[in-house]
């Protein structure tokens, strides 16, 4: 998807519910789509400073999670970390440090991806549970920390 095509998709949906595409929003948007993993709210801030100060960067987190633009990920020391959603990302995982507490997205090529969902839908089958979707947690150490 083209930043383009990504931001007149991501207008529409807030038009719907009558919330303005800000310049400060598209900025949110950017910094995550360009982001390789979930970001935290401090390090979107860091990120982003001075131009969208923590107190509207929280208020724009909430207002894009509301209209499933973003998607928080609770992965990694209890630090909330968002996304955007995967209409938006594609489907991927996550690779988490267990060293430095990073949280990289890993999509993977088609054919393993059918071999995941091969075995979810195993697991689900066991659990007598329908699986809808998944997001794999791949715990280790990144290359900084190795
Ligand atoms: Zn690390
Ligand atoms: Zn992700």
């Amino acid at each position: 998807m083209t930043s383009q095509t990504r931001d007149r998709e991501v207008e529409s949906r807030l038009r719907a519910r009558d919330v303005r595409y800000t310049s400060g929003r598209k900025r949110v948007v950017a910094a995550l789509a360009s982001a390789h993993g979930p970001r935290s709210a401090a390090e979107l801030n860091a990120e982003l400073l001075p131009d969208v100060p923590l107190s509207s960067l929280y208020r724009t987190l909430a207002v894009l999670e509301d209209a499933g633009i973003v998607s928080p990920h609770f992965g990694a020391r209890g630090v909330t970390r968002y996304e955007l959603a995967e209409w938006l990302r594609g489907h991927h995982h996550h690779l988490i440090c267990v060293d430095c507490g990073s949280v990289d997205d890993v999509a993977v090529p088609s054919d393993l991806e059918t071999e995941v969902r091969r075995l979810v839908d195993d697991i689900g089958m066991l659990a007598e549970f329908a699986p809808v979707n998944h997001a794999l947690e791949i715990e280790g150490r990144c290359a900084r920390c190795a």
